[in-house]
């Protein structure tokens, strides 16, 4: 399996095939945007492959074969980003925003070239990574200069390729087994038997501040010192309404205060968030995004690392739509937008047309799918238009077929 101190191996691979991992674990989502063709869960694949042995990778049908191989087409043409320039404009106008989910400053430079409305979820963990030392190593050694300065930096490229469009940076989202490789990473993060459920997200931030102070020094200096205000702030696995409160009192006192321009949001992930969704709005969240990956998991009760539970992994299953739904309809309610920024509506068109239906504001996806997401949402948008008006119209016309309109007279309907 693959961890965050992979990346820049990962970077520089053609093909990556891993033993463990599902849909939607690291190895997925980081070759996903890298646009490397990639196979998880194979079980057996680091024993069954030798070094300097050549192989071909189908990533579109997960197999792996012994020597060079013609694929009908090759594999990364899926991927789509990799090295590719994209005009901007594809053609198609949405209501519904298109943003981009993001974890790497080269890839977000590339990508700003294309339609889309902005990045609905950056992504901390890799950059934090990209470091080669804990974080909290790195603040207890007194070197908390060092990490702000990296992220700030990234974070001032990013946000101007993309000015004016909107940049959501989600706050490190640390998982024990991931972190706990990085140099100094024994101290601070415990070995679990469960790390998809255990010390991670908002209440790290409760329990450890130290990081997330960190990341907030590094958005001011971006906001105020580079000028660069298209710089949201979004808080990752939040449990409890109480948790959110202590994260926007963590802001305030570092002098991070939302405003018109300062938007400061959480993911919709832990089931928790589904069913208090309206105590969230009042508590003054500024929007939503829904995080289908942990929320599939924890409404199906699978573990997202875990190949063996992919029937359990899917993001269309009833009851996590029926959540989604619910989380659009609570937000709307109290006038908060909400939107996604799982990979579900990624992989599933299906899934896209639906967020239309129940009336998503925003959809942020998989950079190669970006043109593809548009185009269907362009769609679904028309439909749902179109069969509004056509409800409107026969609710205002007369049912006989006489065909007077509105103000019939031939009393058809008493
Ligand atoms: C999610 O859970 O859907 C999500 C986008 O967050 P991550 O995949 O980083 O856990
Ligand atoms: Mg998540």
């Amino acid at each position: 399996m693959t961890s965050p101190d992979y990346v820049p191996a990962m970077k520089r691979a053609s093909a990556i095939v891993t033993d463990a991992g599902g849909m939607t674990c690291h190895a997925a989502i980081v070759s996903r945007e890298l646009g490397i063709p990639c196979i998880v869960g194979s079980k057996n694949a680091t024993t069954v492959l030798k070094d300097g042995q050549t192989v071909t990778v189908d990533s579109k049908r997960g197999v792996v074969y012994d020597g060079r191989i013609a694929l009908e087409a090759p594999a990364q043409a899926q991927g789509g980003i990799a090295g590719t320039v994209v005009v901007a404009g594809g053609g198609y106008t949405t209501g519904t925003k298109i943003y981009v989910n993001i974890a790497d400053v080269d890839v977000a430079e590339r990508v700003a070239q294309k339609d889309v409305d902005g990045i609905g979820l950056l992504r901390a963990e890799f950059m934090i990574a990209g470091l080669g030392v804990h974080p909290n190593k790195l603040a207890k050694d007194g070197r908390s200069r060092e990490f702000i300065d990296m992220l700030a930096e990234n974070l001032r490229r990013i946000c101007s390729a993309f000015d004016p469009r909107p940049i959501i940076y989600r706050a490190n989202d640390f998982k024990t087994n991931e972190y706990r490789g990085l140099p100094g990473g024994e101290e601070f993060e415990p070995k679990e038997e469960n790390p998809m459920i255990g010390y991670r997200g908002c209440f790290r931030y409760v329990m450890d501040p130290t990081v997330f102070k960190m990341e907030i020094e590094a958005i001011k200096k971006v906001r105020n010192e580079y000028g660069l205000k298209n710089l949201w702030l979004m808080i990752p696995f939040v449990r409890t309404v109480e948790e959110f409160e202590k994260c926007k009192q963590i802001c305030e006192e570092q002098g991070l205060v939302q405003n018109q321009d300062f938007k400061l949001g959480i993911m919709c992930e832990v089931p928790s968030t589904v069913i208090m969704a309206e105590e969230f709005c009042e508590a003054g969240v500024d929007f939503m995004s829904i995080g289908s990956n942990d929320l599939t998991q924890l409404t199906l009760g699978s573990d997202r690392d875990n190949g063996g539970f992919a029937k359990y992994m899917d993001e269309r299953d009833p009851a996590v739509m029926r959540s989604i739904k619910l989380v659009i309809e609570r937000c709307h309610k109290h006038g908060i937008p909400c939107g996604i920024c799982g990979q579900s509506p990624s992989v599933w068109p299906w899934v896209a047309e639906k967020l239309v239906e129940y009336g998503i504001d925003s959809m942020s996806v998989n950079p190669d799918v970006i043109e593809r997401t548009r185009k269907t949402v362009a769609s679904a948008e028309n439909k749902v238009m179109l069969r509004r008006l056509a409800e409107l119209t026969k609710k205002n016309s007369c049912d006989c077929g006489c065909g007077c309109g509105s103000d019939c007279k031939c009393n058809c309907r008493e």
